[in-house]
């Protein structure tokens, strides 16, 4: 999409506003560490805008984070900027290098590219620590004694103002000796905090003075054992922002109450001469809520720790490794993000509309292929043992120009279970003794009959085939029939297990009315054995296709194996779930 055509919304006026004012024209680079170590120190940064992605290493990315991806590297793409991977890792106790890995992976997998700015927050470490130092000479921070208890009951209410520490009015010199000692490591974990001061009478309870260091005797992943203070988020995260000359800094609605301490600690930061001007402004949108999922992290680590999914890719999870597994397209969580936009005020996103994005993406990519999900033989009496030929399939209907292929035709086939009945109800055009229908890009037949087992259930259909009826040969359309059904040759076809996945979640809800587990769809995924059209057998990993009136499938990226991939079912043709509200 072209700039100009691109749907307007507040963030983008804001940026608009921001360039057309020049607010953001002359940023110089500070000495920091992250962008300005390839950066001239003093030199002016180039980039017009700058946003960042900054998730905790603390768990996988799921489909929230996709909306706050495409947000920041779409507006630093549209707008000739830059947009920073930073891991926000200060917090030393939840976070693993392989949610950093998988992290790097699912934005890379979006689409998305941060060039050489990928930061980690905990290389600010040092920086962090100097800046509470300053405060501290300032006068702005202050080290409490109170146990956790204590400064909760001090802390007041949204009605009430809080009470002062009677340790706030330690000197500078008392706060900066205390504060280093708590960084030798001399104290147990709580028993001092470092405070910004600022008002414990503001209405505000986020300015109430927040903490902003605490003490935490943990290994972290990157620093190793090299601190045992470690920065709280609210004062780290505007830093961080700073440090990187970020613009504009882009969050979710929760954050609302915690910018005028943002720009609190920005502002004094900058008077006290440690960060550069002009500062980046804190943004807020509402985040993704989408019906029939989970967003929260603590949920989908629930639902993968107690096994009610096989894993952090399960298909059916709304994380980003599942989403590809599923064979869901990161252009089509582009298109997504794209047209739900961005606003102030939270809303809960139909499902359906996501799925319809990687649908239309499908439709547009996806060769089509012959797939036999619910197997019954058919057997062609009049049609020679032994013999065989090729009939011809389009690669894609709308795209002629992607040929056809083309597709044995012998004497058994394969066809689906539901396309034959003994006695067909009103309107139906399929298989039932008497009536004709043509094997789509093959031959007209006519059903005779069918086999039983002792059990009453049908096992192979039979029937005769007109030999001068064969698709795309002259004279072949002077037969017509309603019916229209797909087949493979059973000699040639390539057996596989296909996974019918569906919605993890049986309500739109999870959660709303009773425990979220209870609210698990039971039937969310069904394997079959079908039967599959023998090109698919060379099928790579990653391979999308349309199963003609199947719906939409990719060869699974983990258990496939060269010359046996097996498939995933991303979404069916149409949206099954309208119909069933
Ligand atoms: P946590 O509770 O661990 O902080 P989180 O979902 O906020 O969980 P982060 O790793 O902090 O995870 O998120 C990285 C970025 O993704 C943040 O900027 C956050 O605002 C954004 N984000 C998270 N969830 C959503 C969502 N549902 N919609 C849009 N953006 C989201
Ligand atoms: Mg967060």
């Amino acid at each position: 999409m072209a700039d100009a055509e691109k749907p307007s919304n507040f963030i983008r006026n804001i940026v608009n506003a921001d360039l057309a004012a020049g607010r953001y024209a002359s940023r110089h680079w500070s000495g920091a560490p992250g962008p300005a170590a390839q950066q001239k120190v003093g030199a002016v940064d180039t980039a017009k805008i700058r946003t960042r992605f900054p998730p905790e290493p603390n768990g996988y990315l799921h489909f929230g984070h996709a909306k706050s991806i495409c947000l920041n590297f779409g507006l630093a793409r549209d707008y000739g900027g830059a947009c920073h991977l930073r891991f926000d890792d200060t917090n030393p106790e939840k976070e693993e290098q392989e949610y950093v890995d998988s992290i790097v992976d699912a934005v890379k997998w979006l689409g998305w590219d941060w060039n050489q700015d990928l930061y980690y927050a905990s290389n600010y470490f040092q920086w962090m620590y100097d800046f509470a130092e300053t405060l501290i000479r300032h006068g702005d921070a202050y080290v409490d004694s109170q146990s956790a208890e204590e400064m909760r009951a001090n802390r007041g209410t949204l009605t009430e103002p809080g009470k002062p520490s009677p340790f706030r009015d330690r000197t500078p010199d008392e706060n900066l000796d205390l504060f280093r000692r708590m960084k030798a490591g001399e104290f147990a974990d709580g028993a001092h905090v470092l405070r910004a001061k600022i008002d414990m009478a503001s209405g505000n309870i986020n300015l109430r003075d927040p903490a902003i260091y605490r003490i935490r005797k943990a290994t972290h992943h990157n620093t190793g054992d090299a601190w045992c203070i470690y920065p709280m988020y609210t004062y780290a995260h505007p830093i961080e922002d700073a440090l990187e000359n970020i613009t504009h800094s882009i969050c979710t609605l929760e954050f609302e109450d915690q910018r005028p301490f943002y720009d609190w600690l920005l502002g004094k930061l900058a008077a006290h001469g440690c960060v550069n001007t002009p500062l980046p402004q804190q943004i807020e949108f509402a985040r993704l809520n989408l019906t029939y999922v989970v967003l929260s992290k603590r949920k989908l680590i629930q639902l993968v720790d107690e096994k009610h999914v096989a894993g952090w890719d399960d298909p059916r999870l709304p994380t980003l490794v599942g989403a590809r597994r599923r064979g869901y397209t990161a252009e089509g969580f582009r298109r997504f993000a794209e047209m739900i936009g961005v606003t102030k005020s939270d809303s809960l996103i139909d499902y359906s509309v996501f799925e319809e994005c990687q649908r239309e993406v499908l439709n547009e990519t996806a060769p089509r292929r012959i797939a036999v999900l619910d197997p019954l033989k058919l057997v062609i009496d009049n049609y020679p043992e032994g013999q065989e030929e090729l009939c011809e399939a389009p690669n894609h209907p709308q795209q002629p120009e992607l040929g056809k292929r083309p597709v044995p035709f012998a004497r058994e086939l394969w066809i689906e279970r539901e396309d034959f009945v003994e006695v067909p109800p009103k309107g139906y055009f399929r298989l039932f003794p008497g009536n004709k229908v043509r094997l789509r890009y093959g031959f007209v037949v006519e059903c005779t009959g069918c086999d039983k087992d002792a059990a009453g259930n049908v096992v192979a259909v039979h029937c005769n085939y007109f030999a001068d009826s064969k698709s795309g040969t002259p004279g072949s359309d002077t037969y017509k029939v309603k019916g229209n059904i797909h087949w493979v040759s059973a000699r040639h076809a390539y057996a596989a297990d296909v996974r019918l996945y569906d919605r993890l979640f049986a309500v739109p809800q999870p959660g709303a009315e009773q425990d979220f587990l209870d609210d698990i769809n039971p039937d969310s995924v069904k394997t079959v054995s079908a039967q599959l059209e023998p090109s698919l057998k060379d099928a790579a990993a990653e391979d999308r296709f349309q199963f003609e009136r199947h719906g939409y499938f990719v060869a699974d990226r983990v258990e496939s194996r060269p010359g046996a991939p097996v498939f995933n079912r991303a979404v069916t043709l149409k949206d099954s779930w309208a119909k069933a509200k």
